[in-house]
């Protein structure tokens, strides 16, 4: 855990936050500036910056968060009709908080 990081604040219990999904691994929780309807981070809480860090250990890690990513797709009913799974790596590609998260979005009107 990051003293000042705010992901691992929340996965670590220590900032009030309502999780939809918690297990050992990871935590799930709703973005709180929403793109979509359904906007969900998946969260690892071991403390890793981003992609760009990832150790071979974390591979069965990685496996999991998608895993995850799918099934809580499922839970937002979103599943069917389809959503994105995003990782921004690093300033350039859009990530501002440097504790890895992989974001879930979906849930636009049916056209
Ligand atoms: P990224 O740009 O990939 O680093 O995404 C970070 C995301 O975290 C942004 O979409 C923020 O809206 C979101 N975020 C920041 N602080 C919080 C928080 N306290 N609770 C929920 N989501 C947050
Ligand atoms: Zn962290």
């Amino acid at each position: 855990m990051i003293e000042d990081c705010i992901f691992c604040k929340i996965a670590h219990q220590q900032m009030p936050t309502e999780l939809l999904f918690q297990n050992d691994q990871m935590v799930v929780f709703r973005d709180i500036k929403p793109h979509a309807p359904v906007h969900w981070l998946i969260v690892p809480r071991k403390h890793i910056r981003s992609i760009n860090d990832l150790q071979p250990e974390d591979g069965d890690l990685i496996a999991e968060m998608i895993a995850t990513a799918r099934d809580m797709a499922k839970k937002a009913g979103v599943n069917e009709s389809g959503y994105k799974l995003l990782f921004n790596v690093e300033k350039g590609g859009g990530q501002v908080i440097f504790h890895l998260h992989l974001h879930l979005i979906g849930g636009w009107a049916k056209s």
